[in-house]
């Protein structure tokens, strides 16, 4: 199968030029202008005139089939992916857990099972962490040497469920200073947040509001500072998620500036929504109900010009779905029952290409870079993908630029019955998107398979600060 798009403006992290692009199965084999037909003959041709042509966005933060305080996230890998395509995205780094008494081979075997003969588009683990004892340290190893998990993440937050102690994340960091792996931290105090909630549910405080008031941004970087600090002292990088707020924000600056490797990603929750949706009327502000909370709205501009100046590497979805009948109503009388996560993966390139580049806040170039070159890089997966460029994967997307698309429901298609952007136009969307060398999103129609994505073994990440 081969697959030649013509006309399109390429944007890459640093180039913007344009040129047509020939594939050759599942690969670029040649790039250039007016490629010669006798010599570049295609079983398809795409014109993408008017159109930018960008790589396959990457997502390196989705809980797809996720179980979650008595439920399970909305999405599984072959929704999930679906969604994740329509939008842009084609490939995805999702989270395998280790409970507590089970070994990371085990979650890995878990997680690799959900996805296979499901997943639309390539797909890779982190491995969560939740005990460390030797012989945890020694399949640490053996994830990065062997299977590909070349990143874990621990959680200081969700104190007897996920929260592992200071001790036990000093272990891990140190751990990654000799197999090259990457620890990645959802830093929250989860020790203060807990206290807060007690008081909170004990004065009778249950609707989703308090979610957001018993988890102060100074808990975020509280945290976020401490992680930074354990990583230095262990002599290793360190990537915060899903950072939130202007308090932890100035924390990850505060070490970039002294030059240490801390890295950090945000997601467009945070960059388009705050505090004032948990205000909606009845019980609509379980819809925005997630960890870390959205913010009061000045935060946003404090994290775009984070994205602009690289103090914010990526940006990521952490697309976590839960229906409001059923799955969020389980927090109906009490907000710290209600389970964490919003639907996010379909939208990503659409909101922070309109509210990002077409607003100004970032150029084209650091569009693509925060969306998908550097989470390539820091994960271990560039130049395999990431970049538009001779012997990657033919994973790209025809971008139209003009496009206007309402968000909503019934628009989009992740398996969940809300939108956190309900009736939001945004200009901007892909019109055909490329995973593998194959076409997955044609006209507005999914035309992939369930069960093509191909699991990803990745290498240690490199990104010089
Ligand atoms: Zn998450």
């Amino acid at each position: 199968m081969s697959l030649l798009i013509t006309n399109g403006r390429i944007i890459t992290a640093s180039d913007d030029y344009h040129a047509d692009i020939f594939c050759q199965d599942e690969t670029i084999t040649a790039i250039g202008r007016d490629l010669p037909s006798h010599r570049f003959q295609a079983d398809r041709t795409i014109d993408a005139k008017g159109q930018y042509v960008l790589p396959g966005g990457i997502d390196v933060h989705t809980h797809l089939d996720m179980p979650f305080g008595g439920t399970t996230s909305a999405d599984d890998f072959e929704s999930g992916t679906m969604a994740a395509a329509f939008g842009g995205t084609t490939s995805v780094i999702d989270f395998a857990i280790q409970y507590r008494g089970q070994t990371m081979r085990h979650a890995l075997d878990e997680w690799r099972r959900k996805a296979e003969g499901k997943a639309a588009i390539d797909y890779a683990f982190h491995m969560i962490v939740t005990e460390l004892e030797d012989a945890g340290l020694n399949e640490m190893d053996r994830m990065v040497r062997d299977e590909g998990v070349s990143s874990f993440k621990l959680f200081m937050a969700y104190p007897g469920v996920f929260m592992v102690d200071d001790a036990t994340i000093f272990r891990a960091l140190r751990r990654t200073g000799d197999n090259g792996g990457l620890v990645c931290m959802h830093a929250e105090n989860g020790g203060v947040i807990d206290e807060l909630v007690k008081e909170a549910i004990r004065k009778g405080h249950k609707s989703p509001k308090y979610h957001a008031l018993t988890r102060p941004s100074r808990a975020e970087g509280e945290a976020t500072g401490r992680a930074i600090a354990l990583a230095e002292m262990a002599g290793v990088p360190i990537y915060i998620v899903h950072l939130s707020s202007a308090d932890a924000l100035e924390k990850v600056k505060q070490a970039r500036d002294m030059g240490l490797p801390a890295y950090a990603e945000t997601c467009p929750q945070y960059l388009f929504l705050s505090y004032d949706n948990y205000e909606e009327p009845g019980f609509d502000g379980a819809k925005y109900v997630m960890s870390p909370p959205l913010r009061e709205k000045w935060h946003q501009d404090v994290l775009w010009k984070g994205l602009a100046k690289n103090d914010l590497q990526v940006i990521s979805t952490d697309h976590c779905p839960f229906c409001m009948r059923e799955q969020k109503e389980l927090g109906r009388d009490d907000f710290s029952k209600i389970p964490n996560g919003a639907p996010g993966i379909e939208t990503r390139l659409t909101l922070v290409h309109d509210g990002g580049v077409r607003q100004k806040r970032i150029t084209l170039n650091r569009f693509v870079e925060l969306c998908s070159t550097t989470p390539a890089k820091m994960f271990g997966l560039f130049p395999r993908k990431g970049t538009i460029a001779v012997g990657s994967d033919a994973d790209l997307v025809v971008f139209d630029p003009a496009a206007k698309t309402t968000l909503g429901v019934k628009t989009l298609h992740m398996r969940v019955d809300y939108n956190p952007y309900e009736g939001t136009i945004v200009e901007g969307s892909p019109s055909t998107v490329i995973s593998g060398g194959r076409v997955v999103i044609d006209n507005g129609q999914f035309v992939g398979k369930k069960g093509a994505g191909r699991f990803l073994r990745r290498q240690n990440g490199h990104v010089s600060c």
